[in-house]
């Protein structure tokens, strides 16, 4: 049976085995980290020994991670609790985790390349009103790197609060919250090698926090209610330490060789290409509906996604790709995203099966 070549990892990376060993160690210990004797403290260590090393990996203090059910809870968590009183700002191309939690929200646009406009939001932050800013740090879609650091700049001149997205760039990229100077950070574990169904809120220290998504019981320091998940933590944690070791250029350099083979048959690159995740690329390939391509490319055991599917598994137009003014282009689009564990062979599969797939389809278009 020919292997399945997964290039799919913004959809969820493939679990680390370190992560792996770290969830099983932690199933093996009973009792909840909140309660006060010895078994309570065992779990306690584990869940504040990860709360550390991710704290610390992303440029925050351990007392400011909220550990959270996941990327969307994160994100989620941040609206809630900073836009008491402000007006919200959402970029074009946010994920639906942000979009559906900023209903009403102003649309900060975005050029062809990909990359949210900094004189749009100077625009908007001087109309005066408080406001709280949602920008992503990398598009899942396109991996395009959007301009963070100058935006936080750009808000707290405002007086205005930046949560940025870092779904996809955790693992990827270097990622800082204390270089990047906005206000708050989600992360999400399956999206850098950890389980799914844990996230995490890393808070600044100045930023505003004015009452949690989840009640509860008054973990997290009051800012999510209910027992954490702590083999599930403490696997994201070890998911983490085990990023570091990648090379990045192993990654762009495949990415790169993948997408050559498709722009060998015409396929188009959407998105700034130079300033982008190295395991990330979005082909078009004029004339075929994203949807199709998925599918005739699963027939060739080759996973990866178009622009957006949605829980149901259909295909919708990438909101994205129209927000950067590509027309047809927009529904035309894959997403092609290595794993951490991604092999040449998958490169090579990858390389033929676009070829036979733009082939044929092509030859249906006339
Ligand atoms: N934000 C971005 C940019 C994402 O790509 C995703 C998932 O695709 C999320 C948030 C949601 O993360 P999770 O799946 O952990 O809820």
């Amino acid at each position: 049976m020919t292997a399945l070549h997964y290039l799919d990892a913004n959809a969820s990376q493939p679990l680390r085995p370190a992560a792996l060993d770290a969830i099983l160690a932690a199933f093996e210990v009973a009792g909840n980290p909140s309660s006060v004797h010895r078994a309570g403290r065992g779990v306690r260590r584990i869940l504040e020994d990860a709360r550390d090393v991710i704290a610390r990996g992303f440029g925050g203090q351990p007392q400011d991670l909220v550990f959270t059910a996941g990327g969307t809870e994160a994100d989620a968590t941040a609206i809630h609790a900073m836009s008491a009183g402000r007006r919200l700002i959402i970029s074009a191309i946010e994920h639906d985790a942000v979009r559906s939690a900023a209903a009403g929200a102003a649309i900060l646009p975005v050029g062809p390349d990909g990359v949210a406009d900094m004189d749009a939001l100077e625009v908007l932050l001087s109309a005066g009103n408080p406001s709280l800013v949602c920008l992503m740090l990398a598009n899942n879609e396109t991996g395009v790197i959007q301009p963070v650091e100058q935006a936080a700049a750009i808000c707290r001149r405002y007086g205005a609060v930046l949560h940025v997205d870092a779904v996809q760039a955790a693992g990827r990229m270097p990622v800082r919250l204390d270089m990047i100077g906005a206000h708050s950070l989600a992360i999400s574990s399956h999206k850098l090698g950890g389980p799914a169904g844990v996230g995490a809120l890393l808070l600044a220290p100045d930023a505003p926090f004015a009452a949690p998504l989840v009640g509860g019981g008054g973990q997290e320091r009051g800012r999510r209610g209910g027992t954490p998940a702590v083999a599930l933590i403490a696997g994201f944690a070890a998911a983490v330490q085990a990023n570091e070791a990648d090379d990045p250029h192993r990654l762009a350099t495949m990415r790169d060789a993948a997408e050559q083979a498709a722009q060998a048959c015409g396929a188009v690159v959407c998105g700034d290409p130079k300033n982008r995740l190295p395991n990330t690329s979005c082909i078009a390939l004029p004339g075929t509906a994203a949807g199709v391509q998925v599918i005739a490319l699963d027939l060739e055991k080759i996973a990866v996604s178009a622009g957006a599917a949605c829980s149901s598994g259909k295909v919708q137009t990438s909101h994205v790709l129209q927000a950067m003014g590509l027309g047809t282009l927009a529904g035309e689009a894959i997403r092609v995203s290595l794993p951490w564990n991604v092999t040449e062979a998958d490169i090579d599969a990858f390389a033929s099966a676009y070829r036979r797939v733009a082939d044929r389809l092509r030859a249906t278009l006339v």
